[in-house]
């Protein structure tokens, strides 16, 4: 029988869902909940309000290495930087051609654009990846042509871990098509970004993945490219991103990635050691595989699939022991279809459905491995004994 112990303390494993905000970040943008005008106001009240939003933009551009702040755009999340990054592009360029690629296991929020694109006429293929979730970089060089405006891809994946060589995928992309979009919400702050170095022509980020508050993103435009607006309005944002601006959570990133880069190597690599002892306990566990590439993988990232179980009910068994997990299928699009990622990367429906990740951040330490693995044992039996599906 499964112990429902709630007075036991909790261990969150699901950063990748969202992250508590870091209370230096907290203690300082709170004062920016209440007290700034509007940074479109000229008076002095409203132009404070544009120097918090100023010195946000330059902190996140050396975050990355931008080449200046004016390549920072604010947007409200993730999902707007990727919608203005390939709908932007996309439109703004449909004289120099109208094709679209996107890895086979991008984000919803990249893919459903490019989908939408799709129905409008634009020719939109997908690059497959191997068995690891690694771009196949022979099928990018193929699929590429001069009419390519923009190619997205994960720096990290979400959902399995693995790293793309974005710096070999750049080098591809700019000798026959146009422009590199990448989806950097899962690897930023964990591994570092060097646009310049890296050749990306836009970057997607987002505020919770780095401890700062929900509602804000950033879409990071190279100099030179072009981008069109896709949401008309009062033109804040260079005009690419119109409606009043959120000062709070804007603060609150800058300052988020100002830790980000002090931190990242040393949590980076405490994280990676409590990581690999959980893969090298539960990957023993009968039936149990790891997914995702087992080196290049972010550091905070460990992800499985069970056999003859189902994820959700790994996710519901695992909370009774106050363990919060993810599970790659189905629940993102609220359909019982399995993940596209995990069906992507070669895993048939029925394995695809028994899917468990685990996303580290700062709350987790390498002594509370013992009581997730044990968590983890328990919940593989006992579903196994109960599934239909074995
Ligand atoms: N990109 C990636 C890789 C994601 O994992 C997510 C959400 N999990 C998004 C984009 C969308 O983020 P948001 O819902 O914060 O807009």
């Amino acid at each position: 029988m499964v112990l429902i112990m709630r007075d036991m303390k909790r261990i969150y494993l699901d950063h990748a869902a969202s992250m508590p905000v870091d209370p230096r970040v907290l203690q300082f943008a709170q004062p920016y909940l209440s007290e700034v005008g509007n940074p479109s106001s000229l008076y002095e009240f409203g132009q404070h309000a544009k120097q918090i939003i100023e010195d946000s933009r330059r902190k996140i551009a050396e975050f990355i290495n931008a080449e200046s702040e004016k390549t920072i755009i604010f947007t409200g999340s993730a999902t707007e930087s990727n919608n203005i990054a390939i709908r932007g592009t996309a439109l703004r360029n449909k004289n120099d051609g109208t094709e679209i690629l996107a890895s086979a296991i991008e984000h919803i929020s990249v893919l459903n654009p490019m989908k939408d694109l799709q129905k409008n006429g634009w020719v939109f293929r997908t690059i497959p990846v191997d068995s690891y979730g690694i771009v196949d970089l022979h099928q990018l060089s193929a699929l590429l042509s001069k009419n390519t405006i923009v190619t997205s891809i994960n720096y990290g994946n979400n959902e399995i871990g693995t790293i793309e060589p974005i710096k070999k995928i750049s080098e591809i992309v700019h000798d026959k098509g146009k422009y590199l979009h990448v989806d950097g919400k899962a690897a930023a702050g964990r591994i570092p970004i060097d646009v310049q170095a890296e050749g990306i022509d836009l970057l997607t980020l987002s505020s919770n993945d780095l401890y700062g508050p929900k509602g804000a993103g950033v879409l990071y435009i190279k100099p030179g490219v072009k981008v069109q607006s896709i949401m008309p309005g009062g033109g804040q944002e260079r005009g690419l991103r119109s409606g009043t601006e959120n000062i709070f959570a804007i603060a609150g990133m800058g300052e988020a990635c100002v830790i980000a880069k002090k931190e990242m190597k040393s949590e980076s690599n405490r994280l990676q050691n409590i990581r690999d002892k959980l893969i090298s306990e539960i990957k023993v566990i009968e039936e149990t595989y790891l997914t995702g590439h087992p080196v290049n993988r972010l550091p905070h990232h460990a992800s499985f699939r069970i056999s003859h179980i189902e994820g959700e009910s790994i996710l519901l068994s695992m909370d009774m022991y106050n363990i919060q997990v993810a599970t790659g299928s189905a629940c993102s699009s609220k359909t019982l279809e399995p993940s596209h990622v995990l069906l992507a990367i070669g895993l048939k429906h029925e394995e695809a459905h028994g899917s468990m990740v685990m996303t580290l951040g700062r709350s987790n330490t390498i002594s509370q491995v013992p009581e997730i693995v044990k968590a983890v044992k328990e919940t593989v039996v006992r579903l196994r004994n109960l599934s239909p599906l074995k």
